[in-house]
C-alpha cells in the first residue's frame, strides 16, 4: 500500500548552521512515532552532514536537483553517483522553480527521472498548472502532459520509485493554497491516469504528494482527502515545529 509522505522543501535556505541547529529543532522533536515518513531537502553543500546528523532517526534527506548526465563536464551540476556516495537515495525533480527559472524541459526532467531511476533512487516527480492555465480550464491537461513526458517511458517496476507531487504554481510561496477539493479532484484525476498507462495496482501504490502553502492550519484537511498522500512543504518546513505539526496532520 502507499505510503503518507511529508516533504520539507528548504529551497536556498539555511546556511551551515541554521542547517544544524534545524535538524537538532526536528530530532528534539522527533518524541512520538508518526503516520507518515519524513524527508528533509536541505542545500547540496549540507547533504552529508545533514544525512550524518539524521542517520538514526526517521529522518531521510533528500536532495533538491540531480544532473541527467553520469559524470564529466557538467560544470556545477551533481550526480547520481555523487548523492549515492554520501547516502542520499531520493531527489526532487521538476519543481516548477526549476522548470520556470531554470528553464528545465519536459524532456531533460525525464532524462534525470531516469537517470536516478537506473541507479535505483526514488525520485519526487513534480507537477503542476499556472495559474493562466487553471483559469483557462487547461490544468488537467497541463498537468497529464507534464506527467505523460516526465514519467511515461518507465516501466511499471520503475515507476515504484515515483513518488508524484502536485503543486499548483499559484499556490507555491503565496500563502494561497488549493482548496482541498481541488487538491482531491487533481490528485484523483493523475491517479487515473497513471492507471491508464501503468495498471491499477501502480496506481494505487503510488503515492501523489499536494504542495502549496501547506501550513499547519490546513495540512489535516488537506491530507484527509482519500488521493492525497501527503504533502511538499516549503516555507512552513523551514520551522521545526511547524513541520512536525504537519506531519501530525495524519
Ligand atoms: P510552499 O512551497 O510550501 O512555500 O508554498 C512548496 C514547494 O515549493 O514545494
Amino acid at each position: 500500500m502507499r505510503k503518507n509522505i511529508v516533504a520539507g522543501n528548504w529551497k536556498m535556505n539555511c546556511d551551515l548552521p541554521q542547517t544544524q541547529s534545524l535538524i537538532t529543532d526536528l530530532k528534539t522533536g522527533l518524541v512520538k512515532e508518526f503516520n507518515c515518513e519524513l524527508m528533509i531537502a536541505p542545500s547540496h553543500p549540507f547533504l552529508y552532514n545533514a544525512f550524518n546528523s539524521t542517520c538514526d532517526t526517521v529522518i531521510e534527506v533528500v536532495s533538491q536537483n540531480v544532473c541527467e548526465a553520469e559524470k564529466g563536464a557538467y560544470t556545477g551540476e551533481i550526480s547520481v553517483d555523487m548523492l549515492q556516495s554520501i547516502g542520499i537515495q531520493t531527489v526532487i525533480i521538476g519543481h516548477s522553480e526549476r522548470r520556470d527559472t531554470y528553464g528545465e524541459t519536459d524532456e531533460l526532467l525525464a532524462a534525470k527521472t531516469k537517470a536516478a531511476i537506473d541507479k535505483g533512487m526514488k525520485v519526487i516527480f513534480c507537477c503542476g498548472e499556472h495559474l493562466e492555465e487553471r483559469k483557462a480550464g487547461n490544468h488537467f491537461d497541463t498537468v497529464t502532459a507534464q506527467i505523460e513526458k516526465g514519467l511515461f517511458d518507465l516501466t511499471a517496476k520503475e515507476m515504484e520509485k515515483v513518488v508524484v507531487a502536485y503543486e499548483p504554481v499559484w499556490a507555491i510561496g503565496t500563502g494561497e493554497t488549493a482548496s482541498p477539493e481541488q487538491a482531491q479532484e487533481m490528485h484523483a484525476h493523475l491517479r487515473s491516469f497513471i492507471e491508464s498507462k501503468f495498471g491499477k495496482d501502480t496506481a494505487i501504490n503510488t503515492s501523489i504528494l499536494y504542495g502549496g502553502s501547506v501550513k499547519p492550519a490546513n495540512a489535516a484537511e488537506i491530507f484527509a482527502k482519500p488521493d492525497v498522500d501527503g504533502g511538499l512543504v516549503g516555507g512552513a518546513s523551514l520551522d521545526a515545529q511547524s513541520f512536525l505539526d504537519i506531519a501530525n496532520a495524519f
